[in-house]
């Protein structure tokens, strides 16, 4: 368990307390498209306003850098969270200064407000002091809610918590708990399925990762690079040459660690990278030509799914081919499928993360059946990295 404390360790009824969520939700024309986020943020927002606290809800919308933008304000974001809540949310224009302390003196116990995008001030992301006071001004205790944003330190993340008590919210600290129960004492054999599109933007997720897996299973582009460094051929596929002798790296250093390199033992090839196209399943070592890899084969899927049933627990970033086009999501969505079974049978932990990954798992309808899947990006890989998230380390260590 996450040694952070948490909002159900203190008593808030009565207090206004200012909570950092992520909000950065998808949104078209004005309108929430996906509300994964705000609904496992609101248990939150009801447990903190059932126990009479003020409710001061913050967050960042896209990327407005300093400058006040319509098209990036809360206010749609604060009618989906009353949906979702089922209560009311208030929505102030300001996430500082005058209108915004006004609005949060006129509160009463139990109430909910959201405060404007704070990137409408560049102070934000420059972890600025000050604006963390003219944020903390109000309030007498600090949640955060947001693992996503716990990379980085920003004035709402990191040096707010030098003003005020500050706790993990319901979410975060859910979050962290599912990620040491990975990476702290995970129950053995443990596995990472690493995918995606290149190894240089996962190399230090691998070599981080090496000394607590028992196996690594490559998918993706990436695979392509080991696949070339073992001397096999690859067509015309995505592949990074340059990252050959890192591969190779990749591959003694966890034979020295007495963890397995998986990659793939047949192949998905085709001409073209569309939906539809004509492609053929080819064994590993067999020559595609002019073709590109765009799947595991079905070989693959049944070695996986094998190694799997042996497993434990699974950590899982990134998608075994380019999952998006038809059909070469097949081999993702049977591995993911198969992993989902085995987490319903109490016989696997599954543990994802991504932005990709997240996508391709909805996607084979699985989201709902993984141990856990987190919805952060950034956060997530640099955890997977074993980097220290300066968002958590605030929470962790007060005076
Ligand atoms: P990443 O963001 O690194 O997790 O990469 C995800 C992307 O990798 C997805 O958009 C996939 O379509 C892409 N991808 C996975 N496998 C392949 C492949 N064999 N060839 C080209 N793209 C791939």
């Amino acid at each position: 368990m996450s040694k952070v404390p948490s909002i159900t360790d203190v008593d808030v009824a009565g207090k206004t307390v200012l909570v950092r969520a992520d909000l950065n939700v998808p949104m078209d024309n004005g309108h929430v498209t996906d509300t994964v986020r705000i609904d496992r943020f609101a248990p939150t927002v009801t447990f903190l306003a059932d126990k009479g606290a003020r409710v001061v809800i913050i967050s960042h919308f896209g990327r407005p850098n300093g400058i006040r933008t319509p098209a990036m304000s809360l206010e749609p974001i604060a009618a989906a969270l009353t949906t979702s809540l089922g209560r009311d949310v208030k929505f102030v224009e300001e996430c500082v200064g005058e209108v915004a302390e006004k609005a949060v003196w006129a509160m009463r116990d139990g109430d909910i407000v959201m405060l404007e995008n704070l990137r409408f001030h560049a102070a934000e992301t420059e972890n600025s002091d000050t604006f963390a006071q003219r944020l903390g001004v109000f309030s007498d205790i600090y949640v955060n809610d947001a693992f996503s944003c716990t990379h980085r330190a920003h004035s709402s993340t990191y040096a707010i918590t030098k003003l005020l008590p500050s706790y993990a919210g319901l979410s975060l600290k859910a979050e962290l708990d599912a990620l040491d129960a990975v990476l702290g004492a995970p129950k053995r054999p443990i596995a990472a399925l690493v995918g995606g599109a290149k190894v240089s933007t996962k190399i230090t997720v691998l070599e981080a990762l090496i000394p607590s897996m028992d196996a690594i299973i490559v998918g993706g582009g990436m695979a392509n690079t080991f696949l070339l460094a073992k001397g096999f051929p690859i067509g015309n596929s995505l592949a990074e040459p340059d990252y050959v002798h890192t591969a190779n790296q990749v591959m003694a250093i966890a034979e020295q660690n007495d963890c397995e390199i998986v990659l793939p033992v047949d192949l998905v090839v085709s001409e073209e990278f569309a939906a539809g196209a004509a492609n053929e399943t080819i064994p590993v070592g067999q020559d595609p030509g002019e073709r590109m890899i765009l799947d595991v084969g079905a070989a693959s899927i049944t070695d996986l799914t094998d190694r799997m049933s042996k497993l434990k627990t699974l950590l899982w970033n990134g998608p075994l081919g380019a999952f998006e086009i038809d059909p070469f999501g097949d081999g993702t969505f049977a591995v993911a499928n198969a992993a989902a079974d085995l987490t319903k049978q109490g016989k696997l932990i599954t543990v994802a993360g991504g932005g990709d990954t997240v996508a391709a798992l909805n996607q084979a309808g699985v989201s709902d059946d993984f141990t856990y899947i987190s919805t952060a990006g950034g956060a997530f890989l640099e955890w997977l990295e074993g980097k220290e998230l300066p968002g958590v380390a605030a929470l962790t260590d007060q005076d």
